[in-house]
């Protein structure tokens, strides 16, 4: 097994190319979320980012995602500790808090020429059941709670 870069390495010390192979493309992140005005409360909605490929959990224009959605949130290890919505599987916040990746995760999985990803096979992603913003009318009518933040 290629070494646990994530256990020995600071997550501001690691390659941009460790970086983002730490993502477990769960797709959580890619929901949209609802804010309670009043008590700060946050409420995922199963209503997903207009860019994610809901099957496979990718981003389909990642690279100029910026471009298309201006506001898609840049995680950085600096701002980790604000990001109080990711979800307790996301793999940036399990190393943060100096937890174990799960054996699902991509770094971790057994390869296999399957192009859907470990997570997505293992059922730890939002595939099959998110949906695309532009199939939904009211994002309240979509809140969800199996997303644990
Ligand atoms: S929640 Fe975390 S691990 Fe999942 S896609 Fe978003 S950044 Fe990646
Ligand atoms: S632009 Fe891409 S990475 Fe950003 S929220 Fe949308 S699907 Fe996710």
């Amino acid at each position: 097994m290629a070494e646990k870069f994530w256990e020995t390495t600071a997550l501001q010390d690691l390659t941009q190319l460790q970086w983002e192979s730490l993502c477990d493309g769960c797709g959580k992140c890619c929901l949209h979320k609802l804010e309670d005005d009043e008590t700060g409360e946050v409420y995922y909605t199963r209503v997903a980012c207009k860019l994610l490929d809901v099957t496979t959990c990718r981003c389909t224009k990642y690279n100029e995602r910026l471009q298309h959605v201006p506001d898609c949130i840049q995680l950085k290890p600096s701002d980790l500790d604000t990001f109080n919505w990711l979800p307790k599987t996301c793999a940036y916040r399990l190393v943060s808090e100096g937890k174990p990746l799960y054996k699902w995760h991509p770094l971790l999985a057994k390869k296999t020429k399957s192009t859907r990803s470990s997570t997505v096979k293992k059922g730890k992603s939002v595939a099959d059941f998110a949906l695309n913003e532009h199939d939904v009318d009211d994002l309240q009518d979509h809140i969800i709670h199996w997303v644990e933040i």
